[in-house]
């Protein structure tokens, strides 16, 4: 696989740190509001490049964190009248509802930052120990020239950084040796959540919460960083410099940024106020809608929201779920039909979309393209999938299908018709169980289904059962 990475602004082939294992570290959200739809660009996007590298073979560790201390959290708390946990965990909880919605999948550890402080001030503490940092007046700041390869990741040449920053007196900053460098830990302010250091009572600068959280949970290299690219500077060029002055070893290989999601050709944004969250969409379309919107352009170009391509995206969706639907009807028509002699040419057939589709997704995730190949597979099977069809053909064409939308993250058939099949799966497994006298297997059953919320009626037409 090909990925664009920012650092060398070139596609490379993937080549991970360990065979077969990929680290991947995304930057979250800062929890103080509901997400927008700006911010589920990231995390609809990289969800899909780890399923596609699952699919590809590897074991891949995703980490992605909750930035649960900050000054918009502290912000809301005050307004609130609450500890600033209420609003961070409270907002971890709706963010994690969002996710489910558009289904991202957990990642392998969602860590917060502020279970992470002693880890923080044990990096800041190494840094000033090598040079890289040092205190002033409890505040600890990272002395940027003292890492050469500044600027690297966002081509940003520190002269030119210098010359911007020298009629930017930072309030309450004019301490810092030179303007570039930047705050690793600040004291705290009334009313602010803050812990004990050596430095001060206080709290860490967001930067280096991303470093020590990725070192923690991945290791000091890792494969994939990621972010939207608002983060490229200076979030990340400040990650690297913590990173590697910490470490001396190279931080991630690969850096992937996502283009932002706008509105009338502008950035989406919380401080804009031209924003919409993941909840007010939810009310209006299923989110699956919004996922293939998403996905409708590659990651790293600009999309601009429209009721007329999320429109676009519903009736796409539509077209997808038909196909898997009436291929899933015929999936039961078709049981008895004779096997053809054809059948391994034509599952073949089938099957050679699987590499069509890899081959866009190898291309830096091209989601654009590999939405067109699904099209594709669905105007072949529409036509050449009948009732004629063998049960091997018909099964290839419904599977493929399905694996190729669940590693876009898109539920081909709904949950409802899934489900269905698995209840009947199991009522009918409780109906041999009792036959076969194994009354412990047949209640068990009988809970499993109470747990999931559907009630069995016993009739003399057989087992009828209904969703509570
Ligand atoms: P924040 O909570 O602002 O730190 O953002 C969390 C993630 O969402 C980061 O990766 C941002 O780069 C990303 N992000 C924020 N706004 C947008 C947007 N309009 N388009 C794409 N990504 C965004
Ligand atoms: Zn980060």
């Amino acid at each position: 696989m090909k990925i664009f990475n920012t650092l060398t602004m070139h596609k490379e082939e993937f080549v991970p740190l360990v065979p077969g294992k990929v680290s991947m570290y995304v930057c979250g959200p800062t929890v103080y509001n509901l997400i927008h739809i700006g911010n589920a660009r990231p995390m609809i996007v990289f969800d899909t490049v780890r399923r596609y590298l699952e699919h590809k073979g590897y074991e891949v560790n995703y980490v992605s964190n909750f930035t649960d201390v900050d000054d918009k959290i502290i912000k809301a708390a005050n307004e609130e009248g609450v500890d600033s946990s209420v609003i961070s965990e409270r907002y971890i909880a709706e963010c994690k509802k969002d996710m489910e919605g558009m289904n991202v999948r957990p990642a392998t550890i969602h860590p917060k930052a502020t279970e992470e402080i002693p880890y923080m001030i044990d990096m800041i503490d190494t840094l000033i120990h090598s040079g890289h940092a040092y205190p002033k007046n409890g505040t600890v700041y990272f002395r940027t020239r003292s890492f050469g390869g500044y600027g690297k990741l966002s081509g940003k040449n520190l002269d030119d950084l210098r010359s911007g920053f020298r009629d930017l007196k930072v309030s309450g900053e004019d301490e810092k040796e030179d303007p570039l460098d930047f705050v690793l830990w600040k004291p705290k302010k009334e009313g602010e959540p803050s812990w004990q250091s050596p430095w001060c009572d206080g709290r860490p600068g967001w930067h280096i919460e991303c470093s020590v959280m990725s070192k923690r949970y991945l290791g000091e290299q890792i494969d994939i960083h990621a972010g939207g690219e608002d983060l490229i500077f200076p979030h990340h060029e400040n990650e690297i410099a913590q990173s590697e002055c910490a470490s001396g070893k190279e931080f991630a290989h690969y850096w992937m940024h996502n283009a932002f999601l706008n509105i009338d050709n502008k950035k989406m944004s919380k401080s804009l106020g031209n924003f919409f969250t993941v909840r007010d969409i939810s009310e209006k379309y299923d989110l699956q809608v919004l996922r293939l919107f998403m996905l409708s352009a590659h990651y790293r170009s600009p999309l601009n929201f429209s009721a007329e391509l999320m429109e676009a995206a519903g009736n796409s969706l539509e077209r997808i779920r038909r196909a898997a639907a009436r291929l899933n009807d015929l999936l039961a028509a078709n049981a008895e039909n004779a096997a053809g002699t054809d059948d391994e040419a034509k599952i073949a057939e089938i099957r050679a979309f699987v590499d069509k589709f890899d081959e866009k997704m190898d291309d830096d995730a091209n989601t654009a393209d590999a939405l067109s190949v699904i099209f594709d597979l669905v105007r072949f099977a529409n036509i050449n999938i009948t009732e004629e069809s063998s049960p091997a053909v018909t099964k290839a064409a419904f599977d493929t299908l399905n694996e190729l939308c669940d590693i876009l993250g898109i539920i081909a058939l709904k949950k409802e018709e899934m489900l269905d099949a698995d209840i009947e799966a199991l009522i009918e497994e409780r109906q041999a169980a009792r036959k076969a006298r194994n009354f412990k297997r047949a209640d068990e059953i009988r809970d499993q289904l109470k747990d999931m919320g559907i009630v069995l009626m016993d009739t003399k037409d057989g087992v009828k059962w209904s969703r509570k």
